[in-house]
């Protein structure tokens, strides 16, 4: 009952703010970032816990307003939402991550793309046949991409949500289940989605070393996701310790700042070339 609660407030105190002065502005400069170069892609490693080699990235949005500064993508994201830009906004994500995997495809690095999708994207009419032009006309295999969604995005509209899955797993796009553990989904729903991949939430990562509540959730997660037949990956790693344990649990994949930070595009190039060296 103390999560309902705090979600409550969470949901009061932003329905308040909603009008605030700095939201107008931001969501008024929105549709021109989208359009000019404000807005910048960041890309954070993944870690194969098994054969220790770096397997993908995901991409993450990053704002710099030039009245407003550096824009948290927690603040904006639900602004789009609101706004409908959200749908216009992950199209320019997804040509920015085709576009890079081409470059690492060119480099000769073989990793997965993932991209965060809200629950409007799944909403939208053309989704799935927007999502296989992008991958036609970038020549990009769909295994090489990953589609994150939460739990609360699929359960929106479950019955649409079952069948935009089902469409972008024929695709070969691969499906990951994000924030996995702090949503409401049932175990049977579960089963019946075609997702490909668990995401541990960082709030039961993070301090696992110390708390073993939530090694315990990370351990039962990660078994779980292996009796479905499911990858499993591990967010928000900030120290060794975390990173053993996830690897004694049989963690499949890890991602955090222990491993590297969210980076732009050309940062992660040289980052990666050094992890091959
Ligand atoms: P998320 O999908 O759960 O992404 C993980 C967040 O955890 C990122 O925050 C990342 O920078 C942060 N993180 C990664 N490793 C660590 C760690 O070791 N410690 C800590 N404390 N944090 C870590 P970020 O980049 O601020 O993004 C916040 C949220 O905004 C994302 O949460 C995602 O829900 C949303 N978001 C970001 N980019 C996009 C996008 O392109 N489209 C959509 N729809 N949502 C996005
Ligand atoms: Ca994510
Ligand atoms: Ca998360
Ligand atoms: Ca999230």
């Amino acid at each position: 009952t103390s999560k309902k609660t705090s979600q409550k407030i969470t949901t009061y105190s932003s329905d308040q703010n909603y009008y605030s002065t700095r939201r107008l502005s931001l969501m008024g400069d929105l549709a021109k970032a989208i359009e000019s170069d404000e807005l910048t892609l960041f890309l954070q490693p993944q870690f194969d816990l098994t054969t220790s080699e770096v397997v993908g990235a995901e991409a993450l949005l990053r704002w710099s307003h030039d009245v407003h500064g550096f824009v948290r993508p927690d603040e904006f994201i639900p602004l789009a939402e609101k706004s409908g830009l959200i749908r216009s906004l992950t199209a320019w994500v997804i040509e920015r991550v085709m576009q890079f995997d081409k470059k690492l495809q060119s480099l000769g690095h073989n990793i997965q793309l993932s991209v965060n999708i809200s629950a409007k994207n799944i909403a939208e009419v053309n989704f799935v046949t927007n999502t296989l032009d992008s991958l036609v006309k970038h020549g990009v295999a769909p295994e090489r991409i990953v589609f994150e969604m939460t739990e609360t995005t699929m359960m929106d509209n479950p019955e649409k949500a079952l069948s935009v899955l089902n469409d972008l797993s024929d695709l070969g796009i691969q499906l990951s289940i994000d924030d996995f553990g702090t949503g409401y989904s049932s175990l049977s729903y579960l089963n019946q989605l075609p997702v490909d991949e668990l995401k541990i939430d960082r709030s039961f990562v993070t301090d696992m070393v110390q708390n073993s509540q939530n090694q315990k959730i990370v351990e039962m997660t990660v078994n779980l996701a292996h009796t479905l037949g499911l990858k499993v990956v591990a967010e928000g790693i900030e120290d060794r310790e975390t990173m053993v344990q996830l690897q004694t649990l049989g963690c499949d994949v890890a991602q955090g700042y222990f491993i590297g930070r969210p980076m732009p595009e050309e940062a992660f190039l040289s980052w990666l070339e050094k992890q091959s060296n």
